[in-house]
């Protein structure tokens, strides 16, 4: 058993507690609350365990990163201000053309790295090649690996559908836990059929699959669904697939930073909240956002929705602090398990230390984090009560070497 100590221990199901501390046993919360033990905690808190004090630290449940793609972190600053409709397909052009199997693993294991060096425990992964599930066992990063399926015509629909299958049984004898299973991904509305939209969904009903998908991205992708026109329209039309206007607009996600880069606007998350949706963060793959670092995420989140509604109240530090955690684990389906810290929940937390001049004074440990610190304030991420540690040494200079080859 582990006593963690430190000066804040933000459980996001509770308010934040000032000098407080956690105890772990069996890779799982035991208990929390503030120092000094007393009476009533000695007995929850384990005493005569193991102590480990953060001095000047706070003690955050891991970060849930709800949406992303480890097998594209080989191609951040690959595909710079290019127009989305030129970005797509040159991402698939190098992913396919370029890269081998092999390769593409190295490029998901490093992208797991990534994550969990910026305390992220918990990520919604969108993989096509089986290579993030790979890495996500390997490291004990926890989430769902959703497979992604396409098919723009409906004559592909019945072989797409079976490689969907074929590589679902595969991985699923792999699911070795409840922290960590496989889904589907139908990919977006310009590469799935209505129909086989439909044929995925009915699929992931009977299978007891969670599933996900790319909706309301971009401009495109709603002159597309809405009018039947644009370049996803002509795109598909080249290839001989009738395109009928939907008369429909897509429903939205929420990448902040990776929608605002890629030009695709802002999401009216304020509305959304405020109607009672669900909403988690994600950063997508590096490849358009650059760097995995869920506090700019949260900031960004925020200084998007006041700019867009001129109101303070669009959303809060608080509220995004939940989103990157627990909302996110709410999203994935995995709020029983992680996502805030409370007894019984896995381990799985970040140590943030602010005992840096760009975060000090703290005043208020959510709104510090969310507004000032950064993934280089992280300073240990556990796993089961298990500190993480890698040496990707290795990894980087291999990844450097392919994109060399990829300029
Ligand atoms: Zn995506």
């Amino acid at each position: 058993m582990t006593i963690f100590e430190a000066d804040w221990i933000c459980p996001v199901s509770s308010p934040p507690i000032c000098n407080g501390w956690l105890s772990v046993n069996n890779g799982r919360i035991l208990g929390l609350g503030p120092l000094p033990l007393g009476e009533g905690s000695r007995e929850a808190a384990g005493e005569g365990s193991h102590r480990i004090s953060f001095r000047g630290c706070a003690i955050i449940p891991g970060f849930v990163n709800a949406h992303a793609h480890l097998e594209l972190t080989i191609l951040r600053g690959f595909l710079e201000d290019l127009p989305f409709a030129t970005w797509i397909p040159r991402l698939s052009r190098t992913k396919y053309q370029q890269l081998t199997r092999d390769e593409i693993r190295l490029s998901a294991r490093l992208g797991a790295v990534e994550m969990l060096g910026a305390g992220v425990t918990c990520v919604g992964e969108v993989m096509d090649l089986g290579t993030s599930w790979e890495a996500m066992r390997e490291f004990g990063l926890r989430g769902i690996a959703y497979q992604e399926i396409f098919g723009p015509a409906d004559a592909q629909m019945e072989e797409a559908l079976a490689g969907l299958q074929n590589k679902i049984e595969t991985y699923r004898h792999d699911d070795d836990s409840e922290t960590r299973c496989i889904g589907v991904s139908p990919h977006a509305p310009y590469t799935v059929s209505a129909k086989l939209y439909q044929a995925v969904n009915d699929y992931a009903q009977r299978q007891g699959l969670r599933l996900t998908t790319h909706v309301g991205e971009s401009t495109e992708e709603g002159l597309l669904l809405r009018h039947g026109s644009g370049p996803f329209a002509e795109r598909l039309r080249e290839r001989g697939i009738a395109v009928a206007p939907q008369r429909c607009s897509p429903i939205v996600a929420h990448c902040p930073k990776s929608n605002a880069k890629l030009a695709h606007g802002i999401a009216r998350i304020a509305e959304m909240k405020e109607i009672g949706l669900r909403i988690a963060l994600g950063t997508d793959s590096v490849a358009s956002n650059n760097v995995v670092d869920m506090f700019e995420e949260m900031r960004s989140a925020i200084f998007q929705q006041r700019g867009l509604t001129k109101r303070l109240d669009a959303l809060d530090a608080e509220t995004v602090f939940r989103m990157a955690t627990l909302g996110g684990a709410e999203c994935l389906g995995l709020a029983d398990y992680l996502g805030s810290l409370e007894p019984a929940k896995r381990a799985d937390f970040a140590v943030v230390d602010l005992n840096d001049p760009a975060v000090q004074p703290v005043y208020d440990p959510i709104a510090a984090m969310v507004y000032s610190a950064s993934r280089h304030n992280v300073r240990a991420t556990y796993l089961g009560g298990c500190e993480v540690k890698i040496d990707s040494a290795d990894m980087l200079r291999e990844c450097v070497s392919i994109s060399r080859r990829l300029r």
